[in-house]
């Protein structure tokens, strides 16, 4: 997908208002969860907070681009409903955990696991400076160090599943751990990839469709990730 945004953004509300106009971002919810989570709390390079780039993280990942976290929200935003269990695979800096909380009400269950503990840690403080920060307080959404092709089955069965690194084939636990009736948005492929949205269907069967042609960082072992 292109970037639509080329000039210096500001704030965070003049991002989410180009967002729209460019037609990525056409829901309210998602709009309002985006205009909640301010994204330069979430990335290094601040002066680049507000352009349509991803923007480096350490550890050989970033942070997707707003367009992306856009689309993705859109896509899941039937499922992120009030009270219902989301997970966040490869959460990197929590901001889709966190707009993922922002949209799903006190009564919901909202799971990031991501394999680089500074990350993680990373994460927690991202989550605590933002708006969300009431819902990691409870323990509503909560930020893991693990490996997010497990997925994490201690609050499955998840209405809703983002995978924010690119598999080659979607992973079996994942897909266990989808609800009936519920849906997971992943980058499938290598080096090309396509976001593929997964709908499993109520009697357990999966309806599956490729919604664009995406390049994300690989769902791998760490020491693949670190080169080590
Ligand atoms: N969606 C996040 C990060 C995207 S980058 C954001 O926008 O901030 C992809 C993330 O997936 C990286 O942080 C990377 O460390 C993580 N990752 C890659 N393989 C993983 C695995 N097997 N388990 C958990 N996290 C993984």
């Amino acid at each position: 997908m292109e970037s639509f945004l080329a000039g210096k953004l500001t704030d965070n509300k003049s991002l989410i208002e180009l967002l729209r106009r460019s037609g990525v971002l056409k829901s309210p919810r998602v709009a309002e969860a985006m205009e909640q989570i301010d994204r330069a709390l979430f990335v290094k390079e601040k002066k680049y907070a507000y352009m349509d780039h991803p923007s480096p993280i350490g550890f050989n990942a970033t942070i997707s681009a707003p367009h992306m976290h856009a689309l993705c929200l859109e896509l899941l935003q039937n499922h992120l409903k009030p009270g219902i269990h989301a997970l966040d695979v490869g959460s990197g800096t929590g901001y889709l955990t966190a707009c993922f909380a922002i949209m799903t009400g006190p009564e919901a269950r909202v799971v990031g696991v991501e394999h680089i503990p500074e990350l993680v840690e990373g994460s927690i403080e991202n989550v605590k400076a933002s708006k969300a920060a009431p819902m990691l307080e409870s323990g509503r959404l909560s930020l893991h160090v693990g490996d997010g092709r497990l997925g994490w089955p201690d609050e499955a069965p998840y209405d809703a599943i983002h995978v924010g690194a690119a598999s080659s084939k979607v992973p079996n636990a994942l897909l266990e751990q989808l609800k009936p009736g519920g849906r997971m948005v992943i980058p499938v492929g290598d080096e090309f990839q396509e976001l593929r949205v997964i709908d499993k269907q109520t009697d357990g069967s999966v309806k599956e469709w490729c919604k664009a042609d995406v390049r994300y960082v690989p769902l791998t072992d760490k020491k693949e990730q670190l080169n080590e």
